[in-house]
Parts: structure tokens; sequence; C-alpha cells
């Protein structure tokens, strides 16, 4: 039986297996795609200690660092979870594996539009995180798509860099708090199109274009050079159920600040977890501390008598 088991080999989970290795905890982790989410990223300019690099480059990083500690990273798919006397047996599409404990690291993926043009074009224009790529659209126009927190807010940001925002949105009212949406109205750099889809995304080599449902201004093409889609995540947090684990009305994975769930010995961290009471805030920062954080719990766990873990119930 090992110590820990971390299911996620993004930056969550690879970041708990340093800290893991630091405390010498005996431990493996699944990841079904090493590196994660951050495969994805074009360019990273927001992760402490680099200024720009490739986000494939950047978790290769957290890749060898992982297995400088000897440790391995399965490349298999975990299907489910059991209790067992004295842990947990997590069972993978190949084998089954029992550990005393559990760090759920399976991140979110964003929400996609699956229109035309928009798988072709992601890091060539198409972006999901304002707060990531915004930097990359100087003196562009671009289109922000959604109506929550998320986009307005994102808008605002974009809207620093940007010489202009069109920010278009299905309804014709938006979820976000009404405080963000007249900070929006105040910047005239941002133009909403309410009532209205994109429904392609045109381009040669990167974004050119969009196309929209119904016409504005007399017009459904629009030249934009960047198109940022804020319609949401959805957490990997299905097979958390099996195991009893809280989750949240969006299904994300509750935790307390010390990254430990409502069952004692499994414990969540990155963009799959919700702090209770702390921000939203799902970057490769977040991550890597929610990793380190995950760890050092369940080291405290696993030598509960000499330093007591924290408690769900005093988070609540
Ligand atoms: C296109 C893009 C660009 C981004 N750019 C930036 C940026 O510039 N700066 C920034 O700070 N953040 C950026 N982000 C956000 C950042 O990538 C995430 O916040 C971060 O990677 C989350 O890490 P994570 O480890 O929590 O989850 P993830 O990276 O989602 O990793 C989850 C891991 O769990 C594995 N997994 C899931 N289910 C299973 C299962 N059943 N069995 C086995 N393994 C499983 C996956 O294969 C993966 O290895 C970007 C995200 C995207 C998509």
């Amino acid at each position: 039986m090992y110590d820990l088991i971390i299911i996620g080999g993004g930056v969550a989970g690879m970041s708990a297996s340093v800290y893991a290795s630091r405390y010498k905890l005996d431990h493996l982790i699944f990841g079904e795609t090493p590196g994660g989410q951050g495969m994805l990223a074009g360019t990273v300019e927001n992760y402490p200690g680099y200024v720009s690099l490739p986000g494939p480059e950047l978790m290769q990083k957290f890749i060898e660092q992982v297995k400088n500690y000897g440790v391995e990273i399965k490349q298999e798919k975990v299907g489910g979870f059991e209790k067992v006397q004295g842990g947990f047996e997590v069972k993978t599409d190949k084998e089954k594996y029992q550990a005393k404990s559990l760090i759920l690291a399976m991140g979110a993926s964003y929400r996609h539009l699956n229109i035309p043009g928009e798988e072709k074009f992601i890091g060539r224009g198409v972006s999901y995180c304002s707060t990531c790529d915004a930097p990359f659209f100087k003196e562009k126009t671009v289109a922000i798509i959604g109506g929550g927190d998320a986009a307005i807010t994102g808008a605002l940001h974009v809207a620093a860099f940007a010489s202009k925002v069109l920010i278009i949105h299905r309804r014709n009212e938006y979820r976000a708090e009404p405080a963000w949406v007249e900070k929006m109205r105040q910047n005239k750099k941002i133009e909403e199109i309410l009532s209205n889809e994109v429904t392609e995304i045109k381009g040669q080599e990167k974004v050119e274009g969009i196309v929209l449902k119904n016409p504005y201004k007399g017009s459904q093409g629009f030249k934009v050079e960047g198109v940022f889609i804020e319609i949401g995540q959805v957490p990997s947090s299905v097979l958390a159920g099996q195991l009893g684990v809280v989750v949240d009305e969006q299904g994300y994975i509750k935790v307390n600040p010390g990254m430990q769930t409502n069952l004692p010995g499994v414990f969540a961290a990155g963009d799959i977890a919700a702090i209770q009471g702390g921000i939203l805030f799902r970057q490769f920062i977040t991550a890597a501390a929610d990793g380190a954080r995950a760890a050092a719990s369940v080291y405290q766990y696993l030598h509960q008598g000499k330093v007591p873990a924290p408690s769900w119930e005093a988070f609540k």
C-alpha cells in the first residue's frame, strides 16, 4: 500500500508530487495526459521565474522535476475508487492500486462552443483565458464571448491592451455582477453585441474574423484578430462522487484551506478544487500552490498525533 496516490498529471499533481517526495511519502501519479492543460497553453508569461515560455516547455520542466525524485507517472486512466481497510483502492484501465491517502488533481476543461474554426485556431487567436493571454492582443480588435463574470472582467482586462473589444452574448442581459457590467459600460473601447451568437471563426493561418448568427449594424462578418471564449469550465470531478466527496453546485470539489475534502484521507488540488471562502482563481501558480499544500496536509494526516491535520469542520 502506497502512502499516497495522486490522480492528475497537471501542474497541481506534479507540484504535489515534488512536495510528497520531499516529505518522503511513497507515492504514484496517474496522469492520462501528462502535463494536463498546460500542454495547450501557447506562451506563458505569468509563471514566476520565467519571463516567457511555451506551455509544453514549462510542463516538461514539471515532469522532469517529478522524475528526478524517482517518481513514476503512470499514463493510465483512473476509472474508479473504493474505500478499503486502511485506505483506498484506485482502479485504472490496467490495474488496481492501494494507498493510505489520495490527492484528486484531475483538473477541469474549458467549455467549448464547438463551432467551425474554434479547434483549428486554439493558440492562434482563440483563447479560453483572458487573464493568461490578453497581453498578446496589444492594439488589436478582439471578440469576447460570454455573459458571466469571467467574460465581463475578461473584457475589461483585454481592453487594457486591445484597441477594441466586442463582447458578444447570446442573451439580452448578463449573468455577471451588475457592478462589473456598469464598469464595462464606462469603457469606451468595449462594444456590446447582445442576443447574438458567433457561428464561425475564420482565418488562414490565424484568426482573421468571426461570423455572427444575426446581422449587427447591417453585417454578419467582422474582422477580429482574437476570440476569447469565456463560457465557463467543467471540472473533471465525476469520479469523486463515487467516494462520497462533496462538490459544489458547479461540480468543484469543496476543500478547506488545507486542501482537505470532507472525507478523511482525501485531498483535492488545482482547477478541480474550490477552497471554501477563497476566491476563484485557476492558474498555474494557484494549481502549484494547491498541490504543495495538499502534499503537506497528507503528511500531516499520515502523521496524525504528531502534527494535527486541519479540520474540515472548522471551515464549513
Ligand atoms: C489554452 C490554455 C491556456 C492557459 N494559459 C495559462 C497561462 O498562460 N497562465 C496560467 O497561469 N494558466 C493558464 N491556463 C490555466 C492553467 O493551465 C490551469 O489553471 C492549470 O493547468 C490547472 O492545472 P491542474 O493540474 O489543476 O489541472 P489540469 O492541467 O487540467 O490537469 C489534470 C490532469 O488530470 C488528468 N486526469 C483527469 N482525469 C483523469 C483520470 N480519470 N485518470 C487519470 N488522469 C486523469 C489529466 O490527464 C491531467 O493530467 C491555461 C489553460 C488553457 C486551457
